[in-house]
């Protein structure tokens, strides 16, 4: 079998075949073009009425001009922002608070970013009342539970349009007309969408929608939302007028240039790339559920994003998995990649009703256009390996490689990281933790809550009871007790 980096036959390129689109896509080379230009130029500040400033101002008109093309919004209707987190913020916060005279009740969904999630509870901790509706177990919003949870203080409902975690696409249209009918606001989330699904903000029937310049091939750091024509939103940051008022700061204009041009690729594009990654998608889903009765497709069969393939393997927790598939040169994820370190079920996951233990071995593969079906072989035969591995490993648990040590057998080595908030790092890399072996047992001392719960998360992702780490293809066994004041 061929190891990444083979030659290209295989597939499998130097870098290793990247399959974490969802998380953020690689530049097009045309975009990184458009926007370094704007670093070799002698280019001013847009907000600046010299010819330096004119120039600025005009390039970013261009690139406004594009993204409002991308979802069929008028150009005046775009307030860039520096990503997708920014644009939900300015989405919830700003609409609530520029009209919460109208009312202070709110909806989003249960599988919402967490830009929104954590909005939605800030916006509760301000006095609004927020009704999460719940999804079902291929992560949709009924709706009719809009319906029926609509008060007559309902100012505002945020759907995603579809998910970054299991890719299922939500009934926006549908949920669109409900809210017209009832007068109340609808914003939608479309980071995952944008670029990948024809929108038109009409046809959807939304009021505000976020976009994100780095999950189209466009660079990380710019963003937008659309606001139509007429809707009262607050500012969330207070400084100069750019933006219509709306968003204060400086334009961070080579981002917002490569924006423009991805979204100008993406509109041209978007039907050639999204039938290569949806064929990929189907022949990956197709290889991998027939390895193993036990893997489960998440997610909706068909109301699905082109690109995404969220599984769950069923046994083997997905940390392990994914260390195993990097060796392999595959770099795919667990989740939202703003979740990766935190080694807990993912909200999504949970709110489909799938349960703690499952949910952990969650796997997400997500295409791009730049993706081949030699890769999309390569990654199911590693799969395949990856599942053999853990069933001989279930038969013959001594298959597995020497029983280990339990912990507290070796050497006991304390370690202090007393004022550090963020010891991992330093941890990691330090001769103390290279030293280790297998039966060791490593005490730290740690002052920081956060560092406590770092290291707890860490020692509990790590898998059995006495931790095992993959370090350099060697297991090390070792134990973390309790912080503070062993
Ligand atoms: N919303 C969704 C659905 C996302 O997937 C992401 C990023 O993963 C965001 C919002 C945040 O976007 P950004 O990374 O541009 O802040």
């Amino acid at each position: 079998m061929p190891p990444p980096g083979s030659p290209p036959e295989s597939g499998v390129s130097m870098k290793g075949i990247y399959v974490d689109h969802a998380a953020t896509t690689p530049i097009d080379p045309r975009v990184l073009q458009a926007a370094s230009a704007v670093y070799s130029l002698p280019c001013g500040n847009p907000s600046s009425s010299h010819r330096p400033g004119m120039d600025a101002r005009e390039a970013m008109e261009k690139a406004r001009f594009h993204v409002a093309g991308l979802i069929h919004a008028a150009p005046e209707e775009i307030i860039f922002t520096s990503g997708g987190t920014e644009a939900d913020n300015l989405a919830l916060k700003g609409f609530a608070l520029a009209n919460r005279h109208r009312g202070k009740h709110i909806m989003v969904s249960a599988i919402e970013h967490h830009a929104i999630l954590h909005s939605a509870k800030r916006l509760r901790a301000l006095g609004f009342e927020v009704t999460v509706l719940p999804v079902d177990s291929a992560g949709r919003v009924d709706p009719l539970d809009v319906q029926k949870n609509l008060r007559k203080k309902t100012i505002l409902i945020s759907i995603m349009h579809a998910n970054n975690e299991v890719g299922t696409v939500q009934e926006i249209e549908e949920i669109g007309r409900l809210t017209r009918e009832a007068g109340v606001a609808l914003h939608t989330d479309a980071v995952q969408t944008a670029g990948s699904i024809p929108i038109d903000v009409d046809r959807l029937g939304v009021d505000m929608l976020s976009l994100s310049a780095h999950k189209f091939y466009g660079p990380p750091g710019a963003g937008a939302l659309y606001i139509r024509k007429g809707l009262k939103v607050l500012p969330i940051l207070d400084g100069g007028a750019q933006e219509h008022g709306l968003r204060a700061g400086t334009e961070n204009l080579p981002a917002i240039v490569g924006m423009g041009a991805a979204a100008q690729l993406a509109q041209a594009e978007t039907a050639a790339r999204t039938e290569h990654i949806r064929g990929l998608r189907d022949l990956f889903i197709k290889t991998i559920l027939a390895l193993d009765k036990g893997i489960t497709l998440n997610g909706h069969p068909q109301a699905r994003l082109a690109g995404n393939v969220n599984i769950c393997l069923g046994s083997t927790g997905n940390k392990e998995s994914l260390e195993t598939l990097s060796a392999s040169g595959i770099h795919a994820s667990a989740g939202s990649a703003c979740n990766s370190h935190a080694l807990k079920p993912s909200h999504v996951l949970t709110a489909m009703g799938i349960p703690r233990e499952k949910a952990l071995t969650a796997l997400r593969f997500t295409f791009g256009k730049d993706n081949s079906r030699e890769e999309v072989e390569y990654i199911g035969r590693e799969l395949g390996r990856l599942l053999r591995v853990r069933a001989r490993r279930h038969q013959h648990p001594s298959a597995a490689g020497p029983a280990k040590p339990p912990p507290g057998t070796g050497k006991i080595i304390d370690l202090d990281v007393r004022g550090l908030y963020c010891p991992l790092p330093i941890l990691k890399t330090s001769e103390t933790f290279s030293s280790l072996r297998i039966g060791d047992v490593l005490r730290v001392v740690a002052d920081d809550p956060a560092a406590e719960a770092d290291l707890q998360n860490w020692t509990r992702s790590t898998g059995q009871e006495g931790v095992g780490l993959l370090r350099n293809g060697t297991k090390i066994c070792f134990s973390i007790r309790k912080c503070k004041d062993f």
